[in-house]
């Protein structure tokens, strides 16, 4: 099954940005951004539309040592959803082949 799905669990994200150095390593500019909400002290990762993924293979995903990022499918991420876990939001980009945005 197809893992298109990019979700960001804000819970688990330390605000490190390497992220963001990695995408913009490879892209020129960073299709991710850490917002940090100082009086709540939280971080909130949040993808642009420009993102493709790193086509399957997202160097984001592979270098947050803090898990606040993952890959997964439609139905994975469904169950996600599902579950109601607080603080993750699925990023659909493509469903299928079909892109959703
Ligand atoms: S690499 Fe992970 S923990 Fe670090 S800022 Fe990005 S999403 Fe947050
Ligand atoms: S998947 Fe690739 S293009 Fe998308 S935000 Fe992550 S590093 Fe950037």
């Amino acid at each position: 099954m197809n893992k298109n799905i990019l979700i960001v669990n804000p819970d688990r994200c330390t605000g490190c940005r390497t992220c963001e150095i990695v995408c913009q390593m490879k892209n020129q500019s960073s299709y991710i951004k850490i917002l940090k909400n100082e009086l709540f002290d939280v971080n909130i990762p949040t993808v642009s539309i420009k993102c493709n993924l790193c086509l399957e293979k997202p160097l984001c995903v592979k270098f947050c040592v803090a898990g606040a990022l993952q890959l997964a499918s439609f139905d994975e991420a469904a169950i996600l959803r599902k579950e109601c876990k607080i603080g993750l939001f699925p990023v659909p980009l493509t469903i299928g082949d079909k892109r959703v945005r």
